[in-house]
């Protein structure tokens, strides 16, 4: 399942989207994007996919994966483009299910903006929301899918939506939706399309239960991968403080004032812990949005937009719920809890340092998660030594054009115990703004 070295010399040297067989109104929309060169993952995949290959593509988010399916596929349904009122005219062609809502959603906002100038409609569908709206747009007849698994069942099962036209099917960061458990939701969509059709599974990560899902889903595939197996992005800084669990709030609070961090997202294992730090960290005046899965739909998109827009700092989230975020130029992710998954490390790291911009992913590790980081260190083959919180620096005290009221005592408390730490001098320029009061000391769960 590997690229023959002829292929792949062939793609090394397209270095312009124009040399890969994409049409004028398709490049006219990557210029509009100021999208000037293919990344890797886009030279090595859409000239297979424009070829009729299916293809086991290993590349995270950040990529540029989404448009090396979401082009090559484009070109394809070119012939089928028509401006018709008639939904008949427009089946579903191109199915892309993604693991969660909020992927789901940013791959149809990328395929939009890549398909304006063609005559081709597109819908998103997941879960969680209304389900009249969608069919709407199902039964007025679209050509692209992108759906979650159980809502397009649901859909499918409701007949408000046929699948028996579909030639392409992508499986978007299948890893993921393995781990979530969709496989038998896959199997049953599987049988609803046609035998002859095009297979793209992307995948972040290529263990034994993808290899098992594309030997059984794909026909003859090529293999394109864009990162050595199970490694962390070279750009991204990795930097590990040994912290206490109780102290993990106030190293956090700390290292975001000293690194003049302006947005993160910071990573829970649960969705007790992202609701209980993004509580704590907005009762301490550092605007923080809350994203996990049992969270309205709403909230999510209103925490991910106040991100975007950045009126939001900090987003506390789980592995599940970050997936596929995709925000330019993330400066840093926070474990505040290591995953169990070494992989999930991986992933939450690639949130950062996109398309070759460097990035920060800090871990605060307690001495009960020291057994995980020896795990991580052994899946991404690199020492993480652990490093000592950074200084602040006078520099980077908080500017406030008035003086910020002198901390209580017991806000003051924890900062000065990581301070003391860390033997650093205990100034009162450097501590926070405490614009609340501190929160009662609530018992951990
Ligand atoms: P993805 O990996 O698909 O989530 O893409 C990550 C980000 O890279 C998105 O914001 C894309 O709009 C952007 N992007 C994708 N391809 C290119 C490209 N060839 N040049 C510049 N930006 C790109």
């Amino acid at each position: 399942m590997e690229v023959s070295a002829h292929t792949a010399a062939a793609l090394e040297e397209a270095t312009r989207f124009d040399e890969l067989g994409l049409a004028p109104p398709i490049l006219a929309a990557l210029t509009d994007l100021g999208y000037q060169t293919p990344t890797p993952i886009q030279k090595q995949a859409i000239p297979l996919v424009l070829a009729g290959r299916d293809l086991m593509a290993q590349a995270q988010t950040g990529t540029g994966k989404t448009a090396a399916f979401a082009l090559p596929l484009l070109q394809k349904m070119l012939p089928h483009a028509n401006t018709s009122a008639s939904p008949a005219r427009h089946p579903v062609r191109g199915l892309v299910l993604a693991p969660t809502r909020e992927l789901a959603l940013q791959v149809h906002e990328a395929i939009v903006t890549y398909k304006k100038n063609l005559p081709l409609r597109s819908t998103c569908v997941f879960g969680g929301v209304d389900m009249k709206p969608q069919e709407l747009d199902l039964r007025g007849g679209v050509e692209i899918l992108v759906a979650t698994p159980g809502r397009l069942l649901d859909h499918a099962g409701s007949k408000v939506v046929h699948l028996s036209q579909v030639q392409f099917l992508v499986l978007d960061e299948a890893d993921r939706m393995l781990d979530m458990g969709f496989l038998p939701d896959l199997k049953r969509i599987l049988n609803l399309l046609p035998a002859q059709r095009q297979t793209l599974l992307f995948s972040a990560t290529f263990d034994d239960s993808i290899v098992g899902l594309a030997k059984s889903f794909l026909q003859n595939p090529l293999k394109v991968e864009v990162a050595r197996r199970n490694t962390a992005a070279e750009t991204v800084e990795q930097v590990v403080h040994k912290v206490k669990e109780d102290d993990k709030m106030d190293a956090l609070i700390h290292v975001v004032k000293a690194r003049e961090i302006t947005q993160a997202l910071v990573f829970t294992r649960t969705k007790i812990a992202a609701d209980k730090l993004g509580r704590r960290l907005q009762k301490r005046g550092i605007p923080t949005g809350i994203i996990h899965g049992d969270k309205a739909q709403i909230e999510r998109l209103a925490a991910l937009d106040g991100f975007k827009q950045g009126t939001v700092q900090l987003l506390a989230a789980t592995d599940i719920a970050a997936r596929g975020i995709d925000i330019v130029e993330l400066p840093c992710v926070f474990n505040y809890e290591l995953p169990y998954s070494p992989e999930d490390y991986v992933h939450r790291i690639g949130r950062t340092g996109r398309a070759g911009a460097s990035g920060l992913a800090v871990s605060l590790v307690s001495h009960e998660e020291e057994r995980l980081l020896g795990g991580i260190e052994r899946f991404i083959k690199r020492d993480l030594t652990p490093a000592p919180l950074p200084e602040i620096t006078v520099a980077a005290a908080p500017r406030a054009e008035v003086p910020a009221p002198a901390p209580t005592a017991a806000a003051a408390a924890p900062i000065q115990r990581s301070i003391r730490r860390r033997e650093a001098p205990v100034c009162a320029l450097l501590m926070p703004p405490a614009p609340r009061p501190p929160e009662p000391v609530a018992p951990e769960a």
